[in-house]
């Protein structure tokens, strides 16, 4: 593992924060992850990269778990602290190219990381985003996403766009035959939706997913 120095923690909410941290010579396709630690701890846990490829910096965004362990100690962290870093790994979106075909993005959570970067790093166009959170206070940064491509689904509250679980949003939309779909969050989510985008005839190699716990 390679020693990264953090610039800053900024919360998004009360549990969710994002640590920027130096970008050395690290190369990375938007969608990857690195593994992540503190100093002098054993302990490392996988984040997908939420900044850019041209960002001088590195950005993960962190949900902090309830008894979790990294979670909790990377919120802690301060300026000039360091990290741990080892990456980058995983092709979740390694054949994702600036052409003209939809992509319906996915995610619960903190599963929006991924595609905070590959929005911010290239100029697709034709996306849509389907952000599953369980109130507004969790729609973290939705302002980096073009307008009318970001749908916010709460199900704890009235509050977003869409009122119910991602799952709910995409059994009511129509979507076109050759959508490629990137799936990103808890497993539970993501079984969920798979089926529902295959019975609407989207084949499985046009599936893609990046399952987080
Ligand atoms: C490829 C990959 C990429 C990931 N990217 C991100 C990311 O960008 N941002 C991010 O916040 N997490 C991400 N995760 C999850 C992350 O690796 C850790 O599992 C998470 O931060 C909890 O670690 P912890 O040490 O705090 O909790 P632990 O002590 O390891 O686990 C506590 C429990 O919390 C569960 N858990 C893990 N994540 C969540 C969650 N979000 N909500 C509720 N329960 C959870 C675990 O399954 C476990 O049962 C990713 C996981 C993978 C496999």
């Amino acid at each position: 593992m390679n020693s990264y120095k953090v610039h800053h923690v900024r919360m998004l909410s009360p549990t969710a924060f994002i640590v920027r941290f130096d970008r050395k010579h690290l190369q990375f396709t938007p969608g990857q992850y690195v593994s992540v630690g503190v100093e002098n701890d054993q302990q490392a846990r996988e984040y997908s990269i939420y900044s850019a490829v041209d960002d001088p910096y590195l950005e993960i965004l962190v949900k902090e778990v309830e008894n979790g362990i990294v979670s909790k100690r990377l919120r802690k962290l301060k300026a000039g602290d360091i990290l741990r870093v080892n990456g980058p790994m995983g092709s979740f979106a390694n054949n994702i190219s600036d052409d003209s075909s939809f992509r319906l993005f996915v995610a619960s959570g903190s599963g929006i990381s991924p595609f905070h970067s590959i929005v911010k790093s290239g100029q697709l166009a034709n996306y849509q985003l389907v952000h599953g959170v369980k109130s507004k206070v969790d729609a973290y940064e939705s302002s980096a996403y073009s307008s009318g491509k970001y749908v916010l689904c709460t199900s704890r509250e009235n509050s977003g766009d869409f009122n119910g679980r991602v799952s709910d949003y995409l059994r009511k939309q129509q979507l076109p035959q050759d959508t490629q779909a990137y799936l990103c969050g808890n497993c539970d989510m993501i079984f969920e939706v798979y089926d529902i985008l295959t019975d609407k005839g989207i084949s499985v190699e046009n599936i893609h997913s990046e399952v987080y716990f």
